[in-house]
């Protein structure tokens, strides 16, 4: 939580238990903002009011809680473009990521995509000319995409970052392990020093840096287990142990790299159709966020904020929601045709039968035949329209 001020906080805070709340008294403050217009989507802040101050020249607030936690308060000097803060960080004894990883045991598991809106808090990312900050764009087109993937049946979205703070580097690809995902997308908003630049680029894990991240996991032994899951338990040997982790992590870095440009080049292809692309082919690189040698990775430059046009556009939200449309498309498609084993998808595409289209037929004589709905074929086809030509190969659904 973060108070922006006008001036270095004069500040003293203490906190109190049944229930869990934590005061903070504010000097030279007043009680003029109306906090019930505050947006509050956090699972922890039940809410936040005031409270009779100590003094005629403070303000007390309190941040009531729905369960225990630690507390740190601590304030930061100005960095443009922001001002004094005061900053407030939570952190409670359960383990967060375990919410997140909601596997059911009877049904078929749903394809996980961790989204990473890039930036966020006390890092703008890149500033346009008109003053955009990078950061809300990357949010935007992350909670577009979102929604859309958690629309989908089969597929969930996790988000590294749900609002406007910041989460370090290393943190984002952990977030995205922790919750089991199989797809990692980082939204990015490119810059450069001069105007010109335009157009949309992804890019994907180094062969190089893939290495390098490798033999690190290597020297730190408490990954292998993470690693290895329920077999590290069996094996007791250091060697072999040290052995089939490389092996293991030799055959899921070749999966994560082959998925990583497919979907990549996949994704391109999307954006291809919604605005200019910088790059046609998806680039290797050496970036912090893509360090997961195990999770496939992308990472998309949406555009140059640099660029008074691209600004423009990614200010416009009919421009992010195409540019989270034809990602989303895009994404779909690739685990539609190669889905994740043991996911609902994998299981449907078993039970799934295909249909030749034979002159006057049409796709609602079709759902009839197989007893199915439109919309059910429509998906399973990526038909946005109702017209399917004679020839057409369908997929149909299990009803
Ligand atoms: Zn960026």
């Amino acid at each position: 939580m973060v108070f922006d001020l006008k001036s270095a906080p004069d500040y003293s805070y203490f906190t109190l238990s049944k229930p869990n709340r934590l005061v903070i008294d504010l000097g030279g403050t007043d009680d003029s903002i109306d906090l019930q217009k505050l947006t509050n989507d956090s699972e922890l802040i039940k809410r936040i009011r005031y409270s009779n101050p100590k003094d005629k020249n403070s303000t007390r607030v309190v941040i009531e809680l729905n369960a225990k936690a630690s507390t740190n308060v601590f304030s930061l000097p100005p960095t443009p473009p922001y001002s004094n803060r005061l900053v407030v960080d939570f952190a409670t004894d359960e383990t967060a990521p375990q919410q997140v990883v909601q596997q059911k045991d009877d049904e078929e598991r749903e394809i996980i995509i961790a989204l990473d809106a890039g930036h966020g808090g006390e890092d703008p990312g890149s500033i346009g000319s008109a003053g955009t900050y990078e950061k809300d764009i990357t949010l935007s087109i992350v909670r577009k995409l979102e929604a859309m993937i958690n629309a989908e049946p089969g597929m969930k979205a996790i988000l590294t970052r749900k609002g406007d703070y910041y989460v370090s580097l290393n943190k984002r690809p952990e977030i995205a392990r922790q919750a089991k995902a199989d797809l990692l997308v980082s939204v990015h908003a490119d810059a450069f020093t001069t105007p010109q630049p335009h157009g949309a680029s992804v890019w994907v894990l180094s062969m190089r840096r893939a290495n390098s991240e490798l033999g690190r996991w290597m020297e730190k032994s408490e990954k292998h287990s993470e690693l290895l899951g329920g077999a590290a338990e069996v094996i007791e040997d250091t060697a072999s142990e040290r052995y089939l982790t490389q092996a293991l992590l030799d055959m899921s870095m070749d999966h994560s790299m082959t998925t990583s440009y497919t979907v990549g080049r996949e994704v391109i292809r999307g954006l291809k159709s919604v605005t200019s692309l910088h790059k046609n082919t998806p680039q290797a690189a050496s970036l912090a966020v893509l360090t997961s040698p195990d999770i496939p990775s992308i990472l998309v430059e949406t555009g140059f904020i640099s660029n008074p046009k691209e600004e423009k556009n990614l200010n416009w939200e009919t421009f992010r929601q195409r540019i989270a449309t034809s990602i989303f498309s895009a994404v779909k498609s690739h685990f539609q045709n190669v889905p994740p084993d043991g996911t609902l998808w994998a299981k449907q595409r078993k039970t799934n039968r295909t249909h030749k289209v034979r002159s006057g037929e049409s796709l609602s004589l079709l759902a009839q035949r197989y007893n199915v709905d439109v919309s059910q074929i429509k998906a399973a086809n990526n038909l946005n329209g109702d017209m399917v030509r004679i020839g057409q190969v369908l997929t149909i659904p299990s009803s």
